[in-house]
């Protein structure tokens, strides 16, 4: 058991080991760790605090996955899981399809959720097919392995930007639930010949059984969107840092909102702020987003905080195992 434990540990590195240690701080200040399937019952009747983990699975392999998965799960922090189309090009080499499936029917087997992560503009690039096509394809592979995705959030594919004439991206555009150009379909801000790729491939997530899609602002078939805290490990490799938003609205209430402009992180106009039962952060140590050093003290500080406001935290698993950058 120890040796296993050891071999385990030994694909891990050192950033493993302070994140391990964040989290446990955060649960031990009695942070809920929660899954997407329980976003709607945050909303409702039980309105409080929250962290949802989600791990954006991208160019990693197999066994370290699993390794950090398992030690999500012994710390009992379930996460979300959410993984490209199995052949997409930030997985070569790394992950092969075949291991892909493994590795979400022993996540899901963990108490971990699965979704999926889109890269929109990819997938439809040169295909024949519309994204929809591709999607439920996509779909009766994993079902037929067993395997059910839950949720989703949107691949940045610096590549396929798709940037619209302000400069924004339109992933999001090709989703009925999720767009944020505010003109569909006629898209003005939009090139012709993306606004005409936009309008053919535009899909529906409830038509496609999703019931929550956990980007930021997350999103539920019955709440819309749902604007929480935010931390990312984008940076972490390039910069050492995670990029922390704290936001006003969101401190002692959940942000409910209909629309989302385009680029932003948050929803302008709420719909409803529904006050948190047992939590609410009195004075947030700043507003707006920062970036604060993996090892810095702030960081503590702020674990210490965060319990008491909903938090989206999303990790990257690439940046925990051996030789990674
Ligand atoms: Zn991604």
């Amino acid at each position: 058991m120890l040796k296993k434990f050891l071999r385990c540990f030994s694909r891990l590195n050192q950033r493993a080991e302070r994140l391990f240690f964040l989290l446990e701080q955060l649960r031990d200040e009695r942070a809920e760790f929660i899954l997407s399937r329980s976003l709607d019952r945050k909303a409702r009747g039980e309105a409080s605090p929250f962290v949802l983990l989600r791990c954006d699975v991208h160019a990693v392999g197999p066994k370290e996955l699993i390794c950090f998965g398992r030690e999500l799960a012994k710390r009992s922090l379930p996460a979300a899981f959410l993984f490209l189309a199995p052949d997409h090009p930030a997985n070569l080499g790394r992950l092969s399809p075949q291991e892909q499936l493994t590795a979400m029917r022993e996540l899901e087997g963990m108490g971990h959720e699965t979704g999926v992560h889109l890269d929109p503009h990819y997938l439809i690039s040169g295909q024949e097919c519309s994204l929809e096509d591709i999607l439920r394809e996509m779909l009766s592979v994993f079902s037929a392995n067993g395997i059910k995705p839950v949720t989703g959030s949107i691949h940045g594919n610096s590549r396929y930007k798709g940037l619209d004439e302000n400069g924004f991206g339109t992933a999001f555009d090709f989703f009925a639930e999720l767009g944020r150009q505010p003109d569909f379909p006629k898209l003005s801000n939009v090139h012709p010949e993306l606004a005409e790729s936009i309008r053919r491939n535009r899909i529906s997530l409830e038509s496609l059984n999703f019931d929550t899609w956990i980007d930021q602002p997350l999103w539920t078939r019955k709440n819309g969107f749902m604007v929480t805290n935010y931390i990312s490990d984008n940076g972490l490799a390039k910069s050492g840092t995670l990029s922390v938003t704290l936001q006003p609205d969101s401190m002692k209430h959940l942000k409910l909102a209909d629309h989302q402009p385009p680029g932003a992180l948050t929803c302008t106009a709420a719909r409803e702020l529904v006050p948190l039962k047992g939590g609410g952060m009195l004075e947030p140590p700043f507003t707006g987003t920062r970036n604060l050093d993996f090892f810095s003290a702030g960081l503590d500080g702020l674990v210490k905080v965060l319990p008491s406001v909903p938090l989206l935290f999303l990790l990257h698993p690439q940046h925990y195992v051996e030789g990674a950058p």
